[in-house]
């Protein structure tokens, strides 16, 4: 592996840095962490940045041109991720950029294609994830939500959970069973559901930070075309499976990690009886930095092995699992270096740094959760990546 980037990247990192630098207030990336901006402003600038990068043709960087991309490459792809989780920078392609669009790209008709990917390129649409439901989680092929072929129309019946952004979604990527008496691998499809078809509603969940950024989705006698069908009928198993590694790529925990850290190294610095009265969390400060050199490295790993044209997989559950315990593990630090005061929630007059460490001490217990839990990333490491047999 190279562990250099090209001049090419490098300048292309120069440029987005200076793209961020003058879109975003100065004090955005501060504000934005200890809870300073409220959701309306953020959503007015997501939606001035997502303008500005639509029309440089960023938003979707990677995919080829007629679909509003700029065909770049899998490590600038990566670079991005890297510097604008660091900025915070709000908006971005999000879940259709990051995973459902590299789906339909492989899976897709050219028509879907055509369809989808460019409204994804300029922002037109937001896409959610519906694959959980209450009864399948990590066991995900056991999902019962009912898609049944009616002439031609999918009826859509069930209930997802823990769908992230479905409130403000405008599409949904939908995994649901098609043959019902098929093995369960082998009974399910993909489709893209418009989130404002009549018979869908949405419920959102209040999370222990108090954020309802997750929400259930209950599906009533939906009615798809059957052109909504995204690949081959009963296939649709094996597309979720290449998503989720899709999802479990990127650099952006360990760009936030690093950031994070950061800001606890200044703290530090400036305010001596940090260290002079609990000296151990130097060493674990130490310890934060060494972890994000080997985390980057492990990030980087998957878009080098993309740019080879080979196909990550155990690779990005390990960059998944290690980069969402060093998030944990780095909030943990904050609390143990900003002491008692660093408990307090944001809104306390007394919190450190706007509470923002106990947020993100909370808010961090999801991130081995989401994507697949810790538990499954190690076995996909187990079974495909070291090659012992199943538990
Ligand atoms: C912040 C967040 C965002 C999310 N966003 C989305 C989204 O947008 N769309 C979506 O569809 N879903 C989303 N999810 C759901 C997420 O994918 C599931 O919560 C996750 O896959 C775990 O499923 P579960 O909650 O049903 O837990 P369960 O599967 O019931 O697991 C419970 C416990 O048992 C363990 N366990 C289960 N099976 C095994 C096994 N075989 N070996 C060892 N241990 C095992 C798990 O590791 C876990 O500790 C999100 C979740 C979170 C927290």
């Amino acid at each position: 592996m190279d562990f250099t980037f090209t001049p090419d990247e490098e300048r292309f990192r120069a440029e987005l840095k200076a793209f961020l630098a003058g879109h975003l207030p100065e004090d955005w990336d501060f504000r934005d962490f200890v809870g300073e901006v409220e959701k309306d402003e953020r959503r007015e600038m997501a939606r001035v940045v997502n303008q500005a990068l639509a029309e440089r043709r960023w938003l979707a960087l990677p995919w080829k041109e007629e679909f509003g991309g700029s065909g770049a490459g899998h490590m600038q792809q990566a670079i991005f991720t890297d510097e604008t989780a660091y900025a915070r920078m709000p908006g971005g392609g999000g879940q259709g950029v990051a995973w459902v669009g590299p789906a339909i790209q492989q899976f897709g008709s050219q028509e879907q294609q055509r369809l989808y990917l460019p409204r994804i390129a300029q922002g037109a649409d937001t896409w959610c994830t519906l694959y959980t439901e209450p009864g399948a989680g990590s066991d995900l092929a056991s999902i019962q939500t009912r898609a049944e072929r009616q002439g031609d129309e999918y009826v859509i019946n069930g209930a997802k959970i823990y769908a992230s952004g479905a409130q403000d979604a405008t599409m949904g990527w939908l995994a649901a069973r098609t043959d019902p008496n098929a093995a369960k691998h082998r009974g399910i499809s993909t489709f893209a559901v418009p989130m404002d078809a009549p018979g869908i509603s949405i419920r959102p969940l209040e999370d222990m930070t108090g954020g309802t950024q997750l929400n259930e989705v209950f599906f009533e006698n939906v009615r798809l075309p059957a052109d909504h069908l995204v690949g081959h009928e009963n296939r649709g198993w094996y597309q979720v499976a290449t998503t989720l590694d899709f999802e479990r790529s990127g650099v952006d925990s360990f760009a936030q990690g690093k950031r994070n850290l950061e800001r606890l190294v200044a703290a530090a610095k400036d305010e001596a009886s940090l260290i002079s009265r609990n000296p151990a969390a130097r060493y674990e400060l130490a310890d934060r930095w060494i972890e994000l050199q080997v985390g980057f490295n492990v990030a980087y790993r998957v878009p080098y092995l993309q740019a080879e044209g080979l196909v990550p997989n155990h690779e990005a559950s390990v960059s998944k699992l290690y980069g969402s315990e060093l998030q944990q593990r780095i909030a943990g630090t904050g609390m143990h270096l900003l002491g008692q005061a660093s408990q307090l929630a944001p809104g306390s007059p007394y919190a450190r740094m706007g509470g923002a460490f106990s947020h993100l001490y909370l808010a961090s217990s999801a991130a081995t959760v989401a994507a697949g839990t810790s538990e499954v990333q190690r076995n996909i490491i187990a079974q495909r990546g070291l090659g012992l047999p199943r538990g």
